[in-house]
């Protein structure tokens, strides 16, 4: 893993009394490295991250990590509103439309690499690590459907919706009717709400729904992860909303 400091970016500012307790990852949509660093320390853009990660896999670090890095712009997830004091943001050197179209091998272990490294030195509980469609899915979509989220959930550095005990669906079911929710809609934007995503734009408009849905799909949902498995979209959710509740209690 190469760590180079010779790009620095001014767009930054003090953290507001936060701890570090999440990790945001983006991908940039530029064509290319240099693009993106050029942008990045661009005073008038004010957008910055901590960490870019080209596709060779050497890691830029552009503002100290006790700075306030401006990457997730007007994003929350569950009461936290200011994810930027609260975070890490990374940046990966992809975009959909250019060359760097793949999470190459040798960005995806510089980025696990960092992600272990920083997990260990802030205690970061790896439901925190989120993409920045998560935290402002009605703007964003990046790292998107092909970000291999896999990868981080396998070397448990990132969370994942345990599928396997499927009967436990039945106890969800009881707390849902017992609360008298009925239809899949709005067990969906509870269970959401409490996973920790915003619903807001989402209650009572429809084409806001399926953008959240969209945003659950590309990060939870994902086709390599179920591929032996029969469970919908709604049925991933009630299994991670169980885990969550568990664990919370
Ligand atoms: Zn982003």
């Amino acid at each position: 893993m190469k760590l180079i400091h010779k790009f620095k970016s001014l767009n930054f500012d003090k953290r507001v009394n936060k701890k570090i307790s999440y990790i945001i990852l983006h991908y940039t949509a530029l064509p290319t490295i240099d693009d993106s660093l050029n942008f990045l320390c661009k005073t008038e853009n004010k957008v910055s991250c901590h960490y870019i990660i080209s596709q060779n896999g050497i890691i830029y670090n552009l503002v100290n990590e006790k700075n306030r890095a401006w990457h997730a712009g007007q994003s929350n997830w569950l009461a936290e509103k200011d994810l930027n004091s609260a975070s890490i943001g990374i940046e990966l050197d992809f975009s959909p439309n250019h060359n760097n179209n793949k999470f190459s091998k040798l960005l995806m272990s510089s980025l696990i690499v960092l992600t272990q490294r920083l997990i260990k030195k802030y205690k970061i509980n790896k439901k925190n690590i989120l993409g920045h469609s998560d935290i402002a899915p009605y703007r964003k979509i990046d790292p998107g459907k092909h970000f291999p989220w896999k990868k981080l959930y396998q070397l448990n550095l990132a969370y994942y919706p345990k599928t396997k005990n499927i009967l436990k669906l039945k106890k969800i079911r009881i707390w849902f009717k017992k609360n008298k929710i009925y239809s899949n809609e709005q067990k969906i934007l509870i269970m959401l709400n409490i996973i920790g995503y915003d619903i807001s734009k989402a209650i009572n408009n429809k084409y806001y729904y399926r953008i959240l849905l969209k945003s659950y799909r590309n990060h939870f949902f994902q086709k390599d992860n179920l591929k032996n498995s029969n469970l919908k979209l709604i049925n991933v959710i009630e299994l991670h909303f169980y885990n969550l509740l568990l664990t919370k209690v």
